[in-house]
């Protein structure tokens, strides 16, 4: 089998969907699975589909598309519009999440063209300071948005412990719940989705007696890597294993710990800084920073990493044997799965 790969357990991906589906219908809460940290990867999705989720979300609608033509039964949701794509997000997403009048204006002209009605979720920015329309300003935008043909609005959302790392608490879920019930008693209409976050809110959904209006997370990282997103704390009974780096080891030699000559810049600008602690086990593994996010990497083995560049990883091998030709595993973090998923150069295998 080809290195460097990615190896995915598909049943411990459709746990972990399934149980975080359960906890969450506890409290009438319903998930969404968000695709984008595997880049609508269509094995995948077809896993979240068979544990029960309906609704698959992904901030690119190429993945969309990708996932359309597999012919995945679900509806499809986009995290993220951009205004020059609005034909093909009308064609190939069913809902989007929309900050901006004239992406919705731009959306509503291709839904009347191609006669259809595009459903749309308002984002309400709510402290994170990434997208959101201000809370002052929602009405009016409702108000403009409710006139336009061929779009229809169907809820309203909030995303939060993003940018700004703003945690949502008991005072933003209650917030967002407040602004949603104004919204449908001033406009009289009834919003289906009241989408309060991501896999950051399960510490407040695990804390809080009343999730007051909230109906629906959209869920990446807690499928995947069994964590919530605020501390990155293991949930109960999910696998946080699901998906393993596999690298090879390309040379193995015993070496000094302490590069020796004039020191100026490595490959990417900074001046490194060593400690000697005499001859080490320098093992080179064929996987570098054009392929993975290093700093994301936690080794299986008792092992080091020393650092990286473009093509290598180099890793003191303290005790252990690591020869030639030997693989070499890691367990990822989101940055390190969002890099590898993406990287033309890593085979994805699935179990
Ligand atoms: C990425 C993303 C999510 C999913 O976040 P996770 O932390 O992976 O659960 C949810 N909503 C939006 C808008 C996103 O961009």
């Amino acid at each position: 089998m080809n290195t460097p790969r990615i190896e995915i357990d598909l049943e411990k991906i459709a746990h972990n969907a399934k149980r975080l589906k359960e906890l969450y219908a506890s409290k009438c809460i319903d998930v969404t699975g968000v695709t984008k940290v595997v880049c609508g990867d269509t094995n995948i999705a077809k896993v979240l589909v068979k544990s029960g989720i309906n609704i698959l979300a992904d901030s690119r609608i190429t993945n969309i598309m990708k996932m359309r033509d597999a012919n995945i039964k679900a509806q499809f949701l986009l995290l993220r519009t951009i205004q020059s794509q609005a034909k093909d997000v009308v064609k190939y997403a069913d809902i989007s999440l929309n900050s901006e009048l004239a992406v919705i204006k731009e959306l509503s002209k291709f839904a009347e063209k191609q006669n259809t009605l595009h459903k749309i979720i308002l984002m309400v920015e709510l402290g994170d300071l990434r997208e959101g329309i201000m809370p002052s300003d929602l009405e009016d935008t409702v108000n403009k948005v409710i006139m336009l043909k061929g779009i229809k609005l169907v809820g309203i959302g909030t995303n939060l412990a993003c940018f700004g790392g703003i945690k949502p608490d008991y005072k933003k879920m209650k917030h967002l719940s407040s602004i949603a019930k104004n919204i449908e008693d001033k406009f009289k209409l009834k919003l289906k989705f009241i989408s309060g976050g991501n896999s950051a809110n399960y510490n407040w959904f695990m804390t809080t007696k009343d999730v007051g209006k909230i109906n629906n997370l959209r869920l990446g990282e807690s499928i995947f890597l069994g964590c919530e997103a605020l501390n990155r704390k293991p949930i109960p009974k999910l696998f946080t294993n699901a998906f393993k780096l596999v690298t090879e080891v390309i040379e193995s030699k015993i070496k000094p710990s302490l590069p020796y000559g004039d020191i100026h810049q490595d490959a990417f600008e900074n001046t490194p800084k060593f400690r000697d602690i005499g001859k080490i086990r320098r093992v080179l593994l064929g996987v570098g920073v054009q392929d993975v996010l290093v700093f994301g990497l936690t080794p299986i083995l008792d092992i080091n990493i020393l650092g990286a560049s473009s093509d290598h990883i180099i890793i003191n091998a303290k005790q252990t044997d690591l020869k030639v030709g030997d693989t070499v595993e890691f367990n990822l973090d989101y940055g390190a799965l969002l890099s590898t998923m993406t990287s033309p150069y890593i085979i994805n295998e699935y179990k």
